[in-house]
């Protein structure tokens, strides 16, 4: 099985979006996925129309190992799964601060998964904290999208620095897959100029050793549209809601794109790559 975070310490840069549309397009096209929301604001359940209440377990009730992953998982559409979040997930950080392998707890609770899917996604929150090392020990692939503004590197050494830490420690098979460029207005030279900034970043890096000396962008730019900001209200992934927009295109690109990468070797993430 393949499975790929989605992570950005910052905020608003697309993750959520990305990790739904992904998703979505990658069942469509016929595999079966499952997308973990491991983000206590639960912005991707909301995207997919599903709100936990308050008497039911979610993603945090398998994290503190009352409940396995197949309890609380919710089929969304076809060949889609999601395992949703809650707000109450916000005390797992604080909860799990002083737990014993705490870091491998989701990865353990995969590894016990009897479901077989063909890819899993993991939406992490906008922080380096406990979840998104939970998500970083358990999957093969970082998925990196980026927003291209003037602060779009500003923190990506500290991201990657972890990526490292995390594949050094815990997860020798981890990997950066990509770095996809999202909300890109492709007629603005800022968007331009950052797109090549980030690509001279990851170029300069291609001769060090460092976690993302093989990393690409990936072709695909995600436009700005409208649609993919309005498809949450109506809690369905861009293919329910506007499958014709730029926002389904782009994003059924991107999944192409990362089938296409699935066999492509030499990413690894370590500093001995
Ligand atoms: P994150 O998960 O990184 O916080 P989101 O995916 O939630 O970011 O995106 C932040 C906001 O921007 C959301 O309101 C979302 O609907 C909107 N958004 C994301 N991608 C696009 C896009 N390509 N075009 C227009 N709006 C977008
Ligand atoms: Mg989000």
């Amino acid at each position: 099985m393949r499975s790929i975070a989605v992570i950005n310490q910052k905020g608003g840069v697309g993750k959520t979006t990305t990790a739904v549309n992904l998703a979505a397009s990658l069942a469509d096209s016929g595999q079966r996925v499952c997308l973990i929301d491991l983000d206590p604001q639960a912005h991707a359940s909301l995207h997919l129309g599903v709100t936990v209440p308050e008497s039911v377990d979610s993603v945090y009730g398998v994290l503190t190992g009352r409940r396995a992953l197949a309890d609380i998982r919710q089929m969304v559409a076809e060949k889609f799964w999601l395992v949703p979040s809650h707000l109450d997930l916000a005390a797992a950080e604080l909860e799990l601060a002083t737990e014993v392998g705490r870091e491998t707890i989701l990865s353990d609770c995969i590894a016990q998964d009897p479901e077989p899917f063909d890819i899993l996604i993991v939406d992490c929150p906008p922080s380096l904290g406990i979840l998104t090392l939970n998500a970083l020990t358990a999957v093969g692939e970082v998925l990196l999208p980026l927003q291209p503004h003037f602060l779009a590197l500003h923190g990506l050494s500290k991201l990657l620095q972890t990526v490292q830490v995390v594949s050094e420690r815990l997860n020798p098979d981890l990997r950066l897959t990509g770095v996809v460029l999202c909300m890109f207005d492709a007629g603005t030279r800022l968007a331009n100029e950052v797109a090549n900034d980030v690509c001279a970043f990851f170029e300069q890096h291609r001769e060090s050793s460092g976690p993302w000396c093989e990393t690409d962008i990936f072709a695909t730019r995600i436009r700005r549209n409208i649609r993919l900001a309005e498809a949450p209200s109506f809690g369905q992934s861009i293919f329910q809601y506007a499958p014709h927009s730029h926002g389904a295109e782009d994003y059924r690109r991107l999944a192409g794109e990362l089938t296409a990468r699935a066999g492509s070797s030499g990413q690894r993430v370590s500093s001995a790559a």
